[in-house]
């Protein structure tokens, strides 16, 4: 059984494989889902795409009604952030920018991961800049995951990358512990605060997920389906997402794409 100590989850070898098999899943579903994705489908008939080749794995959605989330996977469209949920009218656009978010859950493991991709259309410079620093912010926080380091390098590494590109770092969600449940300890801010987290050890398995906004970090919940989150600007969003295995070398991309 995992150790699960105040705040921190070390998996165990075994739980490790089963982690790996569901991480690699979620992949291959997240990379299936976005080159499918294209103008003129509706965010509804993306999110039924999506919960087909989850099926397919053998697996289930591990974000469907998690919390109540009614969704197979999180859609978020240009200024949505996180949590949006495929709508029967909303028409994608080639001048959309998409987030997709999801996990699938087999055999007692999870993966977790997200992707932001254009639907065609040249994105202007200010767009381009906020998808490619948030791509590699996670990078960046992927490089500082490693044994002996603390949570805190992994969210300076995240934070440094947004302020260079004068990018809003947002602030009210954060990256998690995974591989069990879809959120264990600890947490992952993409900002430096006064908490340093844990000192990463092998074993744990870190979901980092940056979320950048064009302008202001600030955000706000849709009062009306209680999950959408968007910027309070209305300027565009984006959000990369893997899940990374802490070893004694190198961190595991347990959701880099590979097909199987
Ligand atoms: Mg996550």
């Amino acid at each position: 059984m995992m150790s699960v100590r105040r705040n921190t989850v070390i998996h165990t070898p075994e739980e490790i494989v089963r982690i790996r098999r569901a991480a690699q899943l979620t992949a291959n579903v997240r990379d299936e889902v976005a080159r499918l994705a294209v103008p003129g489908m509706t965010t509804k008939e993306l999110d039924d795409l999506a919960g087909s080749l989850i099926a397919a794995t053998g697996g289930e959605s591990a974000f469907l009604g998690y919390g109540g989330f009614p969704g197979n996977i999180c859609i978020s469209v240009n200024e949505e952030v996180v949590h949006g949920i495929g709508r029967p009218d909303r028409v994608l656009l080639p001048t959309d920018i998409v987030s997709i978010d999801l996990g699938v859950r087999i055999d007692g493991a999870c993966g977790d991961t997200a992707v932001t991709f254009g639907l065609g259309a040249p994105m202007p410079p200010a767009v381009q800049n906020l998808v490619e620093a948030t791509r590699r912010a996670l990078a960046a926080g992927i490089a500082a995951a490693r044994a002996g380091n603390y949570i805190r390098d992994i969210s300076a590494a995240v934070e440094e990358v947004g302020r260079r590109a004068h990018v809003g770092v947002v602030r009210d969600y954060v990256g998690h512990g995974c591989g069990i449940r879809l959120h264990e300890p600890p947490e992952v801010p993409n900002f430096v605060s006064s908490m340093k987290g844990p000192k990463l050890e092998p074993g744990m398995v870190l979901a980092i997920e940056p979320m950048f906004n064009q302008g202001s970090f600030k955000v706000k919940t849709d009062r009306i389906d209680g999950w959408t989150v968007r910027t309070s600007d209305g300027l565009p969003s984006a959000h990369f997402e893997h899940m990374v295995l802490i070893t004694e070398n190198e961190p595991e991309i347990l959701t880099w794409p590979k097909t199987m």
